[in-house]
């Protein structure tokens, strides 16, 4: 039977829901244990313990996994994943950093943005922006992928599996050090998991008329999303990019005002709900891909729509 390992992606001792996700793809695969490396590995690895189908967490307990970094955790996670016959981590930008490290140190090529498990060797994933999807098999011997989070739901919540502490013996390299983490503070949810996203382009047209955006997000209680071209211009963090080359997401209710709904930012909610779209040009290509389409001045319609939630 396959042995499969997922890595807990976590901040601040809460688990993300990627690790879920990444949980959900690997029961199909096989029996699945999970691995926490912190500091202080305690309490994420408690709550590791209770996605269901995992049937064991090991928690990996050293000062210099503190801090997320990849130069210390591929090492790492490489050493640990012996005797394990599949070695996963969500496609998030904390998968995307680490795995291909580790995916180099074992030698093994890796299998990026699974979105379906056809059998153990066999997966689905896109290749050209999403406009393709490929069946590609991985060789024999030991697995390495990242797990496309919009294409699985998050495991449920039940479990009771044991945590045992691990230790791993891997030469730690030096030349890299946590200096500082610069993150956006918000009080609105994690864009990748959202339920709901409110996303502007290049349409809001400032740093300031953003504020439309987060208006309506907080009154939705949604995560605020953007297009590469709002990024570029530097309306709003890069954090906050949806597309091909940020974030990959599956919201149930995606709103896109000032988007002009290029493939590259289509890609990134291929799997979302109800897209609703909102642009003053009635040509623009985001209405081909809309359950909604509302041709409209973003500056009336948003506020419009806020006045009557
Ligand atoms: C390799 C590669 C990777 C890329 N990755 C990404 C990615 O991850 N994410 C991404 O988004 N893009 C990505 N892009 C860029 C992408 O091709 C587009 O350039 C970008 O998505 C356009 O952003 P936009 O729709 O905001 O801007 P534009 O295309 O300029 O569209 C702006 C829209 O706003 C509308 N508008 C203007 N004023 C208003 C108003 N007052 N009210 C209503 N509507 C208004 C206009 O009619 C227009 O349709 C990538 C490109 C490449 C080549």
């Amino acid at each position: 039977m396959s042995q499969v390992l997922v890595i807990a992606e976590h901040l601040n001792g809460q688990l993300n829901n990627s690790t879920a996700k990444a949980v959900n793809c690997a029961a199909q695969i096989g029996d699945v244990h999970v691995a926490v490396f912190s500091d202080s590995p305690a309490a994420v690895a408690e709550q590791a313990a209770q996605i269901d189908g995992v049937s064991k967490v090991l928690s990996v307990e050293n000062v210099a996994n503190s801090n997320a970094l990849a130069a210390t955790l591929a090492p790492q996670i490489a050493a640990l994943s012996d005797g394990y016959s599949h070695l996963l981590m969500p496609s998030t930008t904390f998968g995307k950093d680490v795995l291909p490290r580790v995916a180099a140190l074992l030698d093994r090529p890796q299998i990026s943005d699974i979105m379906e498990v056809i059998d153990a060797q066999t997966f689905k994933r896109p290749i050209y922006a999403g406009n393709v999807i490929t069946t590609v098999k991985a060789p024999e011997g030991l697995v390495v992928g990242t797990v496309r989070t919009a294409s699985f739901k998050a495991a449920g919540t039940g479990g009771s599996a044991a945590v045992d502490a691990a230790t791993v013996s891997a030469d730690l390299p030096s030349h890299t050090r946590f200096v500082e983490l610069q993150a956006a503070a918000s009080e609105r949810p994690d864009l990748q998991s959202a339920e709901r996203v409110v996303s502007g382009g290049r349409g809001v047209g400032s740093e300031e008329n953003f504020k439309v955006i987060y208006s309506l997000a907080d009154k939705l209680g949604a995560a605020a999303g953007a297009s590469r071209a709002a990024v570029d211009a530097g309306f709003c963090p890069n954090d906050m990019q949806v597309g091909q080359t940020g974030k990959i997401i599956a919201p149930g209710l995606y709103i896109a005002a000032g988007i002009s709904g290029a493939i590259q930012h289509i890609t990134g909610i291929k799997d979302a709900g109800v897209i609703v779209a909102i642009n003053k040009d009635p040509d623009a290509p985001i209405f081909e891909v809309a359950d909604i389409g509302l041709v409209a001045d973003l500056f009336e319609a948003l506020p419009e729509i806020e006045k009557h939630l």
